[in-house]
Order: structure tokens, then C-alpha cells, then sequence
């Protein structure tokens, strides 16, 4: 589904991003992993095409499509990025709207324009975001304004969101990382089943190691822009955790 060669980006003389290359298949979860400012995000914004590579070798393909070559964004990148759903750490919800009008807005990208602008939803579409909301089990809250919501309600809202979005790829960077544990556990319960059930492609941000092995069953770790792991999450060693975390992964493992 996402196919990223030879990518490299540089920040002023910082290296955020150093040659990575990665194939992720359709239908996979995988986590991504490393330190603070190992090039998490940057990698997720440039698959999402809101960051651009060095020119030269590069290349992003998303669903089989070009999403940049060279440096350089497609000419069908912006509508490639309806394609794919994204949920950050801040859930990015409209706080004086409902949740269920937040999730609606999900099909902003399907519909015409001044449809969504009015709130002019369709009867299939309101039911297929109330559905979502009992996809990630938060219905009972549909008509509350989202600012009133828990961080762990308003994650669930912005996958609600994503899921009637009718995207195949599903991107969070540490959507966990404000969380409690218990809600922790339940987002990323909910999307292990999104990929389960639907197929859906799943790449995860996360800092937390051990939600990482026990949800995702690949896991591509980054150090410094380099990937440094890319495998099965069981064959992720504690020898690798410290290489990576340094002094601090002792509390990780
Ligand atoms: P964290 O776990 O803290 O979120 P991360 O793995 O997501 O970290 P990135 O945010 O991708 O790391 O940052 C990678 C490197 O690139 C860091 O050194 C960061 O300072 C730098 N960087 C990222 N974005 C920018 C930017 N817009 N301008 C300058 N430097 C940047
Ligand atoms: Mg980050």
C-alpha cells in the first residue's frame, strides 16, 4: 500500500529523514518506533504529502500511485491524501461542534464543498457516522459538544472520523501518547480491529515500546532518520530497545 524509496530530507544541517526505504503491504499494522527526534513524524507527514523529500532519488508510492518523485509532490497528491486517514496525539476536533458533526466532517473530502460547508449531510451519510461512533463505542455521546469529551473519548471521535472517511490507510502518530493506560489500551484495541476487520493499512507512531509489540505485529524503528529494526515485533530485542533508547529504555522493557 505505501512503498517509500531512498527517502532522505534535511532540515538546515539537521538530518531528519537519512535514505529510508520501506514497503508496507496492504492490510499490514505496523508500528513505527525510536527516540524523540528520530524522524517519526517527518517520515509520517512526508507518506500523508504534507512534507516534501530531498530531490534526487526519492520516491513515495501510495495505493499504487505516485504521492512524490524526486521531491516534488504529484499532481494527484491532494486527492491521494483523501485517501488516507490521519489521527494525531491532539485529536484535532472541533470543539464547539458536536461529536457526531465531527465525524461527519470526515466526508469533507467526498462531497461537494458547499454541501459541507452548510452541514448538509445526507441521510446515509449521518447514519454511517452514528455507526462509526458504535464502532469505537462512544454513541452515547454523539449530540456532546467534543470540547466536553475525555482525551480518550476525543481520540476514539477522530478515528470515528477517519472511519467514515473510507480511507484504506489508516496513519496516527502517537495517537496513544496523551492517554492514560486503560484508554490507551482501548484505541489501540480499536485499531487493531479497524485493521482486522477492514483491512484497513495501519502505520502507528508510538512511544511506548510495549504497546507497539503488543498490538502490531511489525515494528520499524528509526534512529537518527535510519531505520535500524524493520521486522517481526517478537524478534525486537531488549539489546535493540537500549541501543535505541539509551539509559531510559530501562523503564520501557
Ligand atoms: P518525537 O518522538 O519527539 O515526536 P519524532 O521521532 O517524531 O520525535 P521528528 O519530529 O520527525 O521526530 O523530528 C526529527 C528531527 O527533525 C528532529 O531533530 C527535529 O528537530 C527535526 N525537525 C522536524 N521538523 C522540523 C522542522 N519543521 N524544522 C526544523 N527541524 C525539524
Ligand atoms: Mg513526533
Amino acid at each position: 500500500a505505501i512503498s517509500i524509496q531512498n527517502l532522505s530530507k534535511s532540515f538546515g544541517k539537521k538530518r531528519a529523514l537519512d535514505n529510508i526505504s520501506l514497503d508496507i503491504k496492504r492490510g499490514e499494522m505496523v508500528a513505527l518506533i525510536g527516540a524523540s527526534g528520530s524522524g517519526k513524524s517527518t517520515l509520517i507527514r512526508h507518506i500523508c504529502g504534507l512534507e516534501t523529500g530531498q530531490a534526487g532519488g526519492s520516491r513515495i508510492d501510495v495505493l499504487g500511485n505516485p504521492m512524490q518523485d524526486g521531491g516534488r509532490l504529484s499532481a494527484g497528491a491532494r486527492q491521494m491524501r483523501r485517501n488516507i486517514g490521519v489521527v494525531f496525539q491532539q485529536f484535532n476536533l472541533v470543539g464547539r461542534l458536536s461529536v457526531l458533526s465531527n465525524v461527519l466532517l470526515g466526508n469533507l473530502g467526498r462531497i461537494p464543498a458547499w454541501r459541507g460547508t452548510l452541514g448538509l449531510f445526507t441521510r446515509q451519510e449521518k447514519q454511517a457516522a452514528r455507526e462509526a461512533l458504535v464502532r469505537v463505542g462512544i454513541p452515547e455521546v454523539a449530540w456532546q459538544r467534543a470540547s466536553t469529551l475525555s482525551g480518550g473519548q476525543q481520540q476514539r471521535a477522530a478515528i470515528a472520523r477517519t472511519l467514515v472517511q473510507c480511507s484504506s490507510i489508516l496513519i496516527a502518530d502517537e495517537p496513544i501518547a496523551s492517554l492514560d493506560p486503560s484508554s490507551a489500551r482501548r484505541i489501540m484495541e480499536i485499531l487493531a480491529a479497524v485493521n482486522r476487520d477492514e483491512q484497513i493499512t495501519c502505520v502507528v507512531s508510538l512511544h511506548q515500546v510495549e504497546y507497539a509489540r503488543r498490538y502490531c505485529p511489525r515494528i520499524v524503528a528509526l534512529r537518527d532518520g535510519r531505520i535500524v529494526f524493520d521486522g517481526p515485533s517478537s524478534e525486537l530485542t531488549n539489546q535493540m530497545l537500549v541501543e535505541l533508547y539509551g539509559a531510559s529504555s530501562e523503564e520501557l522493557i
